[in-house]
């Protein structure tokens, strides 16, 4: 069963589309949380970034590159917050990778990437040695 994006992108879910080149493709969010609000998708569909090959990763970031001055211009803001929402538990509904760009206004009200968080952890030295030993292991 296609994602609801890969029915936007197949024409068949009609969406206001802003940008389509042959990976990549980006559309006005239906629930914008700011005018403006932008999904940058890669057209095939891969469910988190790390399904996507490397080279349409490279695709999608240049779409985005492209599309933050374009969308900050058209609706005049003052800077844009760019996320992805990737993984269930990070929040992500839709199954089909797609990048997030909300214009920000100066006192929109709204708060900074950090404002995820819900509780804080306090981590001990030890330990804060310990997580960056386990990821640069694995990169
Ligand atoms: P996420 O929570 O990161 O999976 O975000 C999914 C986003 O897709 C939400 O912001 C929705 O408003 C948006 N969305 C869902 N269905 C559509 C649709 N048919 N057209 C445009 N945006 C949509």
């Amino acid at each position: 069963m296609p994602t609801i994006f890969s029915q936007i992108v197949d024409g068949d879910i009609p969406a206001r589309v802003v940008h389509e080149d042959e990976t990549t493709f980006a559309f006005l969010d239906a629930n914008p949380l700011a005018p403006g609000h932008t999904l940058v998708i890669p057209k095939a569909d891969h469910g988190r970034l790390n399904d996507i090959p490397v080279e349409e990763a490279a695709d999608l970031y240049a779409t985005i590159h492209r599309l933050i001055p374009a969308v900050e211009a058209a609706v005049d803001a003052d800077a844009t917050t760019v996320a992805f929402n990737n993984g269930e538990a990070a929040g992500q509904e839709v199954p089909h990778v797609h990048c997030h760009i909300v214009p920000r206004f100066e006192g929109d009200g709204g708060g900074p990437i950090h404002a995820i968080a819900g509780e804080t952890p306090d981590l001990a030295d030890d330990e804060l040695d310990d997580i960056a030993d386990a990821i640069g292991d694995r990169v």
